[in-house]
C-alpha cells in the first residue's frame, strides 16, 4: 500500500484567519489549555475518500492535534465544526507576473516581482449568458473564426501586431476600447460574478539563482493563499467549492507541469487548519486544464492581467490605460514585503493601502 507520507509536498505560508488565532483546547489526559497549532502538520494529510463502488464520500471531520506539555503528548482529536453545504461553486483561476526593473523610488530602491492570480465563480443561472456575450465580444475582434475554437489570451490581443491583422483592431485605442467593453461585462454581472485576486509584491535580488528561488518561493506563496481565502470565504457562505487552473507554468524550471501545485496543495492537507476550513465538505485537488478551455478561465486571465499591468504601470509613475475599478466590486488580497497579508472587499486593486502606493 502507498504511503501518503512518503509522497513530496511543500510546506505553506503559514497564515491563519484572525477569527481563529488564540483559539485553544484542553487536554483530556493532562488538562493543560493550550492554542490550537492551526499550521503544524498533523501526521497524516486529511483527505477525502471517493469509494470505488458505492456512493458517498468520506470526509475528514476531525484533526489530530498533540498536547503541547512535553510529559504528556496525548493525541487529541477535535471534531472540526460542520458547516451545511448548499451548493457548490467552481471557481476558475489564471495567473499573471511583472517585473519591474525600476520602480519609483518611493516604493522600493530595488527591483520588484509583482505575481497575482485571479479565481472567478460564476452563479449557474448566468452561465449561458455571460458566455453568449463574450463570444459575440470576441466575434467582433475575430469574425472570420468561430469564437470557440480559440482562446482569448489577452496579453496576445494586447500585444498583437495591428499588420499582421490578427485581431480586428488596428489601434492601441481600438484595444483599450475593447477591454473597456470586456471589463464593462463584468461589472454588468456583479454580484452573480464574484472574483477574488490574490497578489504579492517582493523585491528581488540581482543573484540569479537567490532571485529564482523567490519567484517560485512567491508563487507557491500565492497559489497556497487562493486556495485557503477562497476555501474560507466560501464555506462562510454555506458553499462548497472546486478550483480549476488554466495551467499554470512553474517558470523555474521552464517546464509545463502541475506538479509544484500538487504539492502545496498536499502541504495544506497537513495542515489542521484546512480540514477545519473544509468544515466537513468534499473538497478536491484542484485541476489544471488547457488554457481557455472554460470562458471563465478567459475572464480569470483578463482580470489577472489588468491587475498585473496596473501595479506595473503606477510602480513606474504611469497611468494604467484600464482601471481595476471597471471591473466592478470584489475580493483582493495583498502580501506586502514583511510577509502581512491584507485583504478587503474593494471596488479596485487597494494599491494604496496593500502595497503603500501614493
Ligand atoms: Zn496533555
Amino acid at each position: 500500500m502507498k504511503d501518503i507520507r512518503k509522497h513530496p509536498f511543500r510546506q505553506p505560508t503559514k497564515i491563519i484567519p484572525t477569527r481563529l488565532v488564540g483559539k485553544t483546547t484542553i487536554c483530556p489526559k493532562c488538562k493543560a489549555i493550550f492554542r490550537i497549532p492551526w499550521v503544524e502538520n498533523q501526521i497524516f494529510p486529511k483527505q477525502p475518500i471517493l469509494p470505488y463502488s458505492g456512493g458517498g464520500q468520506w470526509i475528514p471531520v476531525s484533526i489530530n492535534i498533540k498536547c503541547n506539555t512535553p510529559e504528556c503528548r496525548e493525541t487529541i482529536d477535535i471534531q472540526t465544526p460542520i458547516v451545511e453545504v448548499k451548493s457548490k461553486w467552481n471557481l476558475f483561476g489564471d495567473e499573471a507576473g511583472r517585473l519591474i526593473s525600476e520602480p519609483l523610488p518611493n516604493l522600493s530602491t530595488k527591483s520588484l516581482h509583482f505575481f497575482c492570480i485571479t479565481l472567478i465563480g460564476l452563479h449557474s443561472t448566468r452561465q449561458k449568458r455571460v458566455e453568449r456575450r463574450l463570444r459575440s465580444l470576441k466575434k467582433s475582434i475575430c469574425p472570420q473564426k468561430d469564437p470557440s475554437t480559440w482562446v482569448h489570451h489577452f496579453s496576445d490581443i494586447w500585444g498583437s501586431d495591428p499588420k499582421e491583422k490578427q485581431y480586428d483592431l488596428a489601434t492601441k485605442r481600438a484595444k483599450i476600447k475593447y477591454a473597456k467593453s470586456f471589463a464593462r461585462i463584468l461589472r454588468s454581472e456583479r454580484p452573480n460574478l464574484a472574483s477574488f485576486n490574490i497578489s504579492s509584491c517582493i523585491e528581488i535580488a540581482s543573484d540569479k539563482r537567490e532571485r529564482r528561488v523567490s519567484l517560485k518561493y512567491q508563487k507557491e506563496d500565492v497559489f497556497s493563499q487562493s486556495i485557503l481565502l477562497t476555501l474560507d470565504k466560501l464555506r462562510e457562505s454555506q458553499l462548497s467549492v472546486s478550483w480549476t487552473f488554466d495551467n499554470i507554468k512553474d517558470s523555474t524550471n521552464g517546464n509545463r507541469t502541475e506538479g509544484w501545485a500538487s504539492e502545496c496543495f498536499l502541504g495544506l492537507q497537513y495542515l489542521p487548519l484546512f480540514t477545519w476550513l473544509s468544515a466537513g465538505a468534499y473538497i478536491e485537488q484542484p485541476r489544471f486544464v488547457k488554457p481557455g478551455s472554460n470562458f471563465l478561465l478567459e475572464i480569470a486571465d483578463f482580470m489577472s492581467f489588468w491587475v498585473a499591468r496596473e501595479f506595473e504601470r503606477k510602480s513606474i509613475g504611469k497611468d494604467c490605460e484600464l482601471s481595476t475599478a471597471s471591473f466592478g466590486k470584489g475580493y483582493y488580497q495583498g502580501t506586502i514585503q514583511n510577509g502581512n497579508v491584507l485583504t478587503e472587499w474593494s471596488d479596485s486593486l487597494p494599491l494604496k493601502k496593500f502595497y503603500g502606493f501614493k
